[in-house]
């Protein structure tokens, strides 16, 4: 379980996160949604320590981190090495083939041998319904297959966190709609994950929690049939305007 409590990250004197307190539960997908400039991003990028709280603690599976104190380098390395951050897909290499670029992080950096990274690379490229472009590279690739390239990449380091920031908003609808398929298949294999999405159609499908998150503060953290029927006005409001 990765659990955040009373997180507080101020950006020029503006406090962008406000006491932010959850947590995110393992084998499960949760969902942050709200509006444009909530906090969102921050929220999860702090998950990762891409940006740093000035105070809260961070409990990874019992391991207490009080962002009060200076972090260590070990401690960063240590947590990115047990989570993935999906960024949009165009940071695969563009020298190395599709199959390639999923063995990269394996062999490199697990020291898994060639041929078993590769059995795996097939067989996650199969999952998010890739395996005619093993050999292709990243430039005959559409931006939604590049996305999932870059999805199967990230789980082919076995991270215990998978943390997507709006993964499909550089898409057009149609390619969305294939990165979508994939990650509902990720969340089927109970692979634990964190996304960002404004898609508050995906979110009711994928979802096991949702945390809605405005001005930097949690209005709602629960189940998915809470949130959409929640008789918050506020709430309401947010899932008028956005289906
Ligand atoms: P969106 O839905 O538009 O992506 P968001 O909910 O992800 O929005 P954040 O990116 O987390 O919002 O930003 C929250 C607030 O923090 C915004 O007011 C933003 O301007 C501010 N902010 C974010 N990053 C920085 C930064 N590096 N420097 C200064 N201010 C920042
Ligand atoms: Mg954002």
């Amino acid at each position: 379980m990765l659990k955040i409590t009373n997180l507080n990250k101020t950006f020029d004197g503006t406090h962008v996160l406000k006491n932010i307190s959850t947590e995110f539960p393992e084998n499960k997908t949760t969902v942050i949604v709200g509006p444009s400039g909530s906090g969102k991003s921050t929220l999860l990028r702090s998950l990762n320590f891409l940006e740093r709280p000035e105070s809260g603690i961070y409990d990874f599976e019992g391991e207490q981190i009080d962002f009060s104190k200076p972090l260590t380098n070990k401690t960063i390395l240590d947590i990115r090495k047990r989570t993935e951050m999906v960024f949009q897909g165009y940071n695969l290499f563009p020298h190395l083939t599709v199959v390639k670029n999923i063995m990269e992080g394996p062999t490199q950096v697990l020291k898994v041998s060639k041929n078993d990274a590769k059995i795996e690379a097939l067989d996650l490229l199969d999952k998010v319904g890739l395996k005619d472009k093993a050999d292709a590279y990243p430039a005959q690739l559409s931006g939604g297959q590049a996305q999932r390239v870059a999805i199967a990449r990230s789980l082919a380091m076995h991270p215990e966190y998978i943390f997507l920031d709006e993964p499909t908003s550089a898409l057009d609808p149609e390619l969305e709609l294939e990165v979508l398929k994939a990650l509902m298949q990720i969340a089927a294999m109970n692979q634990s994950m964190i996304i960002v999405t404004h898609n508050l159609a995906f979110a009711r499908k994928v979802a096991d929690k949702i945390i809605f998150v405005e001005n930097g503060t949690i209005l709602y953290d629960g189940n998915v049939e809470g949130f959409f029927n929640s008789d918050s006005d506020r709430i309401q409001n947010f899932v008028n305007a956005m289906t």
